[in-house]
């Protein structure tokens, strides 16, 4: 049985933290006899490596020649500790101390030419990017060999074969799993557990790349598809995806079992567990995602899956996204006109700002959407120039915004077939006097999202959180 394991920053963000998930590793391998390890860079905040990096990278680019250094100084500061923490002082930890320091060293000669160049291509951000997690494998990995495994740092460059679109590079399925298990399965087959970076891969040439901010969740999947593991497990600092965000909600809970279209509607409103990407290739091949704690190993955490066979049932988890506009564009002239939504959505993804809900009366005479607060008056300015013409003849009354809204989504498969949940959740809200400003279900069956105000957003939350059985 082959068991992919990912673990994030935090796992890996101190000695103490990779001893921990050096236990962690140990157990697994004793239940699973394969398995992989995946790993982001040391992040323990408030310094998270990948920041630093990225932090020198763009210093550099705007001709600060100091502060690069000084990042240099801290990533020394933050590896070396965790080496002397972890590796007795002999043989293995100048092996390690050495190969990390190339890599800062590296970061400095890089930074430097960028600041001559005055220029930051994607390529050299994803070069000096990636390096966090160079440097992290390669201290896991030497640990785990010091308390008895064979364990070996595997940088994915060698095994993620993905397009040149740097900063969020596409994978191309074929060329990683033949890349994977050429170098992988032996590994395996001899008992030794493959320490592998995520995050970071490689176009066909060998040109480091990564998968996007948060990518190494991402990677792990990737990799679980390749070597057609058993399951994927993401560590995490919670007990898996919660019915809530705890900080609305005192008695959040962990849910069990989630199926892959429950977590992506949640993913997509903003529970930060998992990087969205890395649910397809689970779901392609039928592999079990489970999301545990860290900190508290013992839990059985989230497993999503297929399909969890419970067809009916209900809610299972209720989000909400605050700091949000309703922007309307209305007018009875709309009526019947093609393209008038086209040219509304056109002209805010012009502006490089992302809709979060849309609703449209059948009436046609109004089309509301909600979008990040901070880009109202961005996004009423283009919709003002769009439809000037139509503005000045009254097919458009107005272009309005309400400040302060919240989205509402409660999540469950269960929701379809089930008749009456959308009338549950309307009666409690009711009930609590929460004025509901737009709502949108999702064709899936399997969301619904209420528009509510800022201010009734935690009422709203603990109501509905309370009708979770
Ligand atoms: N280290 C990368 C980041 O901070 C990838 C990850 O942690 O998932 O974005
Ligand atoms: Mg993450």
């Amino acid at each position: 049985m082959t068991l992919v394991m990912k673990f994030g920053g935090t796992s890996v963000g101190s000695a103490q933290a990779m001893r921990e998930t050096a236990v962690l590793i140990q157990q697994a391998q004793k239940e699973w006899g394969s398995v992989v390890v995946v790993a982001s860079a040391m992040g323990s905040k408030p310094v998270k490596v990948t920041d630093l990096l990225l932090r020198g990278a763009y210093s550099a680019a705007a001709g600060d020649g100091e502060t690069y250094k000084r990042v240099a100084d801290e990533l020394r500061q933050v590896h070396f500790e965790a080496i002397d923490g972890l590796l007795i002082p002999e043989g293995e930890r100048q092996q390690i101390m050495g190969e990390n320091g190339q890599f800062i060293s590296r970061f400095e000669d890089l930074c430097q030419a960028v600041r001559v160049l005055g220029e930051l291509t994607p390529r050299a951000l994803d070069a000096i990017s990636g390096m966090g997690e160079q440097m992290s494998v390669r201290i896991l990995a030497a640990y785990l060999r010091q308390i008895g495994f064979a364990a070996e740092a595997v940088d994915a460059t060698e095994l993620i074969v993905t397009d040149n679109n740097f900063q969020a590079a596409m994978p191309s399925l074929p060329r990683t799993k033949s890349k994977t298990r050429v170098r992988v399965q032996p590994l395996l087959d001899k008992g030794a557990i493959p320490i592998i970076t995520g995050f970071i891969a490689a176009t066909e040439q060998g040109i480091t790349t990564t998968l996007g901010r948060g990518g190494s969740d991402y990677s792990a999947a990737i990799l679980g598809q390749a070597l057609q593991a058993d399951e994927v497990w993401i560590w995490t600092d919670v007990d898996g995806v919660m019915t809530t965000d705890p900080r609305l909600v005192q008695n959040a809970r962990s849910i069990p079992v989630l199926t892959y279209r429950e977590v992506s509607e949640l993913a997509y409103y903003g529970a930060k567990v998992l990087h969205p990407k890395t649910i397809r290739p689970c779901i392609e091949n039928d592999i079990p995602l489970r999301i545990k704690n860290t900190f508290n190993p013992a839990h059985s955490g989230t497993v999503i899956v297929p399909d969890d066979g419970n067809g009916k049932g209900g809610i299972k988890a209720v989000t909400a996204i605050k700091h949000l506009s309703l922007i309307t564009v209305e007018g009875k002239g709309m009526m019947g006109v093609p393209g008038i939504a086209a040219r509304t959505f056109g002209a805010v993804a012009h502006e490089d700002v992302s809709v979060l809900l849309i609703s449209q009366a059948s009436s046609e005479q109004s089309i509301c959407f909600a979008t990040p607060d901070e880009s109202t008056e961005q996004v009423i300015q283009a919709l003002e120039r769009e439809f000037a013409k139509e503005l000045q003849r009254q097919d458009i009354d107005r272009i309005w915004a309400q400040h302060d809204v919240s989205i509402v989504t409660v999540v469950g498969a269960g929701m379809r077939g089930t008749p009456g949940i959308a009338g549950r959740i309307f009666t409690v809200l009711g009930a609590q006097e929460t004025n509901i400003i737009a709502i949108a279900q999702g064709s899936s069956e399997c969301s619904i999202s209420m528009v509510v105000g800022g201010d009734d957003t935690g009422t709203a939350v603990s109501e509905i959180h309370a009708l979770i059985a």
